[in-house]
C-alpha cells in the first residue's frame, strides 16, 4: 500500500549487519542511548530498554569532544569494552565516535559504526584513515558546514557505506543549542542517494522539543534518528538536560511507526 510518508527518500541503503540495513525502503533507524558511557549496569539497562520498545542501535559516546579540558571525557577504551559487552548481550549493534586516528582500530573492533563528530567533519586525516576501515560511518554534520562542505567530508573517506547525520548549525538564536536545518535531508538524499538521519538532541538541546522534531525529521523523509536516551536522565554525566526518558523514546518509537503506516485515501 503506498503511504503519505515514504519510509525513506534514500535510494541506497548502508548494510550493518543480516538483519540492519539502513536506508533505502527500509524502516527509519532508531539509535538511542546516553550521551556518554560511564557505568556498565547503567549501560546494560539503558541497552534493554531500547531493544524492548523496538530500538535497533545503541548510541554511546567513549571518546567526548568537550568544550573545557576540565570536563568529563568519556572512559575511553573501557567505554569501548562496556558497548561491545552490551552489544553482545542484546544484541543491539553499537555507534560510537571516534575522535583521534589512533584510536580507529580499537573502536572498529567494538563498534559497527563509526561516527565522525561534528567537530571533526574538517578533519580531512581522520576521514581518510577512518574510509579504510571500511566499516560503516555516521558523518555528522559540522555546526557550520554548507552542504557542498559536508559531502566533501564524504568524499573524503571514499567510500559508500555512509550515513549522513544532521545534528543542527550554529545560529543566532540561542533558544535551541543549534537549529536544525531539516531541508537538508531531503537535500542530501537527492544529491548522495545515501542515508540521512536527524539528531534532535544536539540539534535543540531541550528535551521537550525531541519529540516533536523526531516526528517532523520522520516527514521529511529522513532515514532515522539519533537520540538521546536514558533509564535515569537526570542522573546522566553529559547532556542530561536533552536526554530523554524511556517512556518518551518508547511513545516516539510509536509515532514514528504510525506515521509510516498511514496509508494514501
Ligand atoms: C554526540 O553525538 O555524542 C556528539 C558529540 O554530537 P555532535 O558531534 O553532533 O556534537
Ligand atoms: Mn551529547
Amino acid at each position: 500500500m503506498n503511504q503519505i510518508f515514504t519510509y525513506s527518500k534514500s535510494s541506497k541503503s548502508v548494510v550493518i549487519n543480516d538483519s540492519l540495513r539502513i536506508g533505502g525502503k527500509n524502516r527509519p533507524v532508531i539509535m538511542a542511548g546516553p550521551c556518554s558511557v560511564w557505568d556498565f549496569n547503567r549501560l546494560l539497562d539503558i541497552a534493554e530498554r531500547i531493544k524492548d520498545i523496538g530500538g535497533t542501535v545503541l548510541r554511546g559516546g567513549a571518546f567526548k569532544p568537550r568544550t573545557k579540558i576540565t570536563d568529563f571525557q568519556g572512559l575511553g577504551l573501557q567505554a569501548l569494552q562496556f558497548l561491545g559487552k552490551v552489544s553482545d548481550q542484546t544484541n543491539l549493534p553499537v555507534v560510537t565516535e571516534v575522535m583521534d586516528i589512533k584510536h580507529i582500530d580499537a573502536v572498529a573492533m567494538h563498534a559497527d559504526i563509526l561516527q565522525i563528530g561534528s567537530r571533526n567533519m574538517y578533519n580531512y586525516p581522520l576521514l581518510r584513515e577512518v574510509g579504510m576501515c571500511k566499516k560503516p560511518i555516521l558523518l555528522k554534520r559540522g555546526f557550520s558546514a554548507t552542504i557542498e562542505e559536508w559531502i566533501g567530508a564524504y568524499e573524503y573517506i571514499g567510500h559508500d557505506k555512509v550515513i549522513f547525520c544532521e545534528r543542527g548549525i550554529r545560529s543566532f538564536d540561542h533558544n535551541t543549542r543549534n537549529t536544525l536545518d531539516l531541508a537538508a535531508v531531503p537535500i542530501l538524499q537527492s544529491r548522495t542517494a545515501l542515508p540521512v538521519i536527524v539528531d534532535p538532541s544536539h540539534a535543540t538541546g531541550r528535551r521537550e522539543l525531541i519529540e516533536p522534531m523526531s516526528l517532523a525529521a520522520i516527514a521529511a523523509g529522513a532515514d532515522g534518528l539519533l537520540i538521546e536516551a536514558s533509564t535515569q536522565p537526570d542522573s546522566e554525566k553529559t547532556d542530561s538536560f536533552q536526554t530523554i526518558s524511556m517512556e518518551t523514546l518508547q511513545r516516539i518509537i510509536q509515532r514514528v511507526n504510525l506515521l509510516c503506516s498511514i496509508p494514501l485515501q
